[in-house]
């Protein structure tokens, strides 16, 4: 017997090998397990990509040391999902399988044990008329199976072995573990229903639920969920944050109990690797997860469900560079199942699919039971500045009082963490960056340190300028640290501060969130991670410090992901029976963005946009990849991107769009240089890629090519 193997060589390359497999090992050979080969002088582990029964070279092989995988850790779909996915993002096959498997299991990691339980199981009736092995016997009256830690005379226990009356086995225990009560699917309303039906009966493959915030979209996930596990079949819900899984793994482990598996990124290696074994043996039917989560081995797929499928963190940001949808479709076609993307805002492209019926198109204009959308108000703060509110509004503080008074809870979003964004020297006008970036430090006032948050290098707060030693150095812009705060001076409230340094720790997304839904906090203060999807019921008024933020982006994509932010974080508010409103704090209140927003309008801002599209040329209009080189050493890169930016002029003709060269901020001693090609002709733009990427194959220079880049 002769096996292609799989090997990586290096970084970026990677080939198959065929080996010979001694006869000891061939009833353990199946396509997909990792084995240990010989390759030089070295010992390497690869996949087994496929099995053959002659050696079709003309000379002698290499035999195979070792099979390393009791199961193929990739099946027949994973295997063929890489090779798509290795040719569709121009990157090694071996990332590929590595970016759908747990860490555990991935080349060149340490070890992580499988953990055991030891049971003892009884064969037989017996009779003892010994004391201790009575005792023992008369532990199985009532079972056949008990922990051995419950036996206490092991003497006893090993002779009652010995008779092969009872036996002893090992169970692989998982880590994680939930108790959570169980509860009945709500009855959906005659708008859900109906949103319901039209999901099940479309004849496309693939629907797109547009539905205001609160409008129920959850619930109707697990009815079609529940559809599919009836008829014996597997589905996966995805969703964009792991912020948003500890509510929608509770409401879902209400409903499914145990069977569930979760895959998330605040899980440690281990957990991980205990909830893929679980998917991988067929022991769960359901998994809940974040974007890795679509690679769940799971056979017989019936539905994956993308939730809020617009948003970025859908796109994975290193090799391979996928987008999630592109994932979920080819996993639809191999398994004839379906694929449903929720969101209140979706994106343009799929909004635009949805028009012209590539997706089936259903459509909740509001929320359950007829609750209004909350109102919004918009607040113009270059007025506020003449009143000298810089930071919070007159409405914004009225408004927190009154809640406060009311006993309702607030939610304050504002998109940056730390104290102060900068720190000015006053005397000679020097900002402290970082040693590493071309980034201003961001000064936290917890730890009286200067951060950047872009390489993690942290040092402390000077007490001089350390460009002129002058003492008047001055701390500037707001961050939530500040705001918490003001927050704290300002009113008798209780806040909580939700962001990257206070979610650092294990279950620290879960406490504060459980916290603040049983109404231990007043106010929940937090950057993004709090603008979406979160369902808190005693919450009615949501303040968005920055309005602009997104907006002040220089991006094709600025004005939707203003609108989307806007309109997301307003749905956060009046979810139960109180009225809500959203306050938003802005220096454009006039762009379209944001009086769409304020209007809840999606229809509009979508009419609007894709005429901008249009005229300028835009995805959905055309595609984008973004051609990077990064290097340390400017000069060369500079020489190089030229290079690649005449090469792409020569081989591509009118129907492209090249732009640039531009060359990013410095970010952790890396220079990025870009071009960013618009086109529509798949086939060109995938030989000249190729071509590119053959080239700098191995060179000290590192490219990415990135598809649908995430920011241009
Ligand atoms: P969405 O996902 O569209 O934002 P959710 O599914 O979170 O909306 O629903 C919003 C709120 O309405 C939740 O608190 C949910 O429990 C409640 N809800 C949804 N459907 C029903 C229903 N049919 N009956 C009663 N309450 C419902
Ligand atoms: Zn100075
Ligand atoms: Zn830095």
């Amino acid at each position: 017997m002769y096996i292609d193997v799989l090997l990586q060589i290096s970084a970026f390359d990677d080939k198959t090998f065929l080996y010979s497999v001694p006869s000891n090992l061939e009833d353990q050979i199946e396509v997909g397990k990792r084995v240990k080969v010989p390759f030089g002088k070295k010992e390497i582990m690869g996949i087994i990509i496929c099995i053959k029964t002659n050696n079709d070279t003309n000379y002698e092989l290499k035999q195979i040391l070792e099979v390393m995988d009791s199961f193929p850790i990739l099946n027949e779909e994973m295997i063929e999902l890489g090779k798509y996915m290795s040719d569709t993002y121009i990157c090694s096959l071996m990332t590929c399988y590595q970016s759908m498997i747990p860490s555990a299991l991935k080349f060149n990691t340490k070890n992580i044990n499988i953990k055991y339980k030891t049971y003892i199981e009884k064969l037989k009736d017996y009779t003892s008329n010994v004391k201790s092995e009575i005792n023992i016997l008369n532990l199985f009256n009532n079972t056949n199976k008990i922990l051995k830690s419950d036996i206490s005379n092991k003497k006893a226990l090993s002779k009652l072995i010995e008779l092969e009356v009872l036996k002893e086995i090992k169970e692989e225990e998982y880590r994680l573990d939930s108790n959570i009560d169980a509860c009945n699917l709500k009855e959906l309303t005659k708008d859900q229903i109906n949103t319901y039906n039209s999901i099940k009966d479309s004849n496309k493959n693939i629907c797109l639920l547009r539905g205001v915030t609160g409008s129920g979209k959850t619930e109707i996930y697990m009815y079609l969920i529940k559809d599919v596990l009836e008829k014996n079949k597997t589905a996966i819900v995805l969703v964009p944050e792991i912020s948003l899984t500890t509510q929608l793994i509770n409401r879902f482990k209400c409903i499914f109990g145990d069977d569930i598996a979760v895959l998330h990124s605040s899980l440690s290696d281990g957990e991980r690797y205990d909830e893929w074994r679980k998917i991988r043996k067929n022991e769960v039917k359901l998994v809940i997860g974040t974007r890795s989560a679509i690679f769940a081995p799971l056979s017989n797929l019936g539905l994956i469900i993308i939730d809020e499928e617009q948003e970025d963190s859908y796109k994975q940001e290193n090799n391979p560079r996928y987008k999630t949808i592109d994932i979920a479709i080819k996993r639809i076609e191999y398994n004839n199942a379906k694929l449903l993307l929720g969101s209140a805002t979706p994106s343009l492209e799929s909004y635009a699919r949805s028009k012209v019926g590539i997706y089936d198109l259903v459509e909740l204009n509001k929320r359950v039971n007829d609750k209004c959308l909350p109102k919004v108000i918009v607040v113009d703060m270059k007025e506020e500045m003449k009143k000298r509110n810089p930071i919070l509004s007159g409405e914004a503080s009225y408004l927190i009082q009154d809640r406060l008074n009311k006993k309702e809870q607030i939610m304050i979003l504002i998109n940056r963490r730390g104290y102060s964004n900068y720190v000015l020297c006053d005397e000679c006008g020097e900002v402290i960056n970082c040693k590493n970036c071309d980034i201003s430090l961001t000064y936290h006032k917890n730890s009286n340190s200067l951060k950047c948050h872009y390489c993690n290098h942290i040092e402390t707060m000077p007490n001089i300028c350390p460009n002129c030693k002058s003492k008047h150095i001055s701390l500037k812009g707001i961050g939530t640290e500040k705001i918490e705060e003001l927050l704290n001076s300002k009113y008798n409230a209780k806040v909580i501060r939700m962001d990257k340094d206070t979610t650092s720790t294990k279950g620290s997304h879960e406490r504060i969130i459980n916290d603040f839904n049983s109404c231990k906090y007043d106010i929940l203060l937090g950057t993004q991670m709090i603008s979406k999807g979160l369902d808190f019921y005693n919450v009615t008024l949501v303040i968005v410090l920055n309005g602009d933020s997104s907006l002040n982006i220089p991006d094709y994509r600025s004005a939707e992901k203003t609108f989307e932010l806007l309109t997301q974080v307003a749905g956060r508010s009046g979810r139960s029976n109180k009225e809500g409103i959203a306050l938003i704090q802005t220096y454009n209140p006039n762009h379209y963005s944001i009086e769409l927003a304020k209007k809840h309008d999606y229809i509009g801002f979508y009419n609007e946009e894709i005429k901008i599209r249009k005229k300028l040329n835009y995805p959905p209009f055309c595609f984008i990849v973004a051609v990077r080189l990064l290097t340390n050493d400017y000069e060369l890169g500079n020489i190089e991107i030229n290079k690649v930016n005449n090469y792409l002029k020569k081989k591509l003709d009118n129907n492209f769009t090249i732009l640039g060269p531009t060359i990013s901020l410095k970010i952790n001693n890396i220079y990025k240089f870009q071009c960013i090609i618009k086109y529509k002709d798949k086939e060109k733009i995938y030989e000249v890629l190729n071509n590119i990427n053959k080239h700098y194959k191995n060179n000290k220079i590192k490219l990415e090519i990135d598809f649908n880049p995430i920011k241009i």
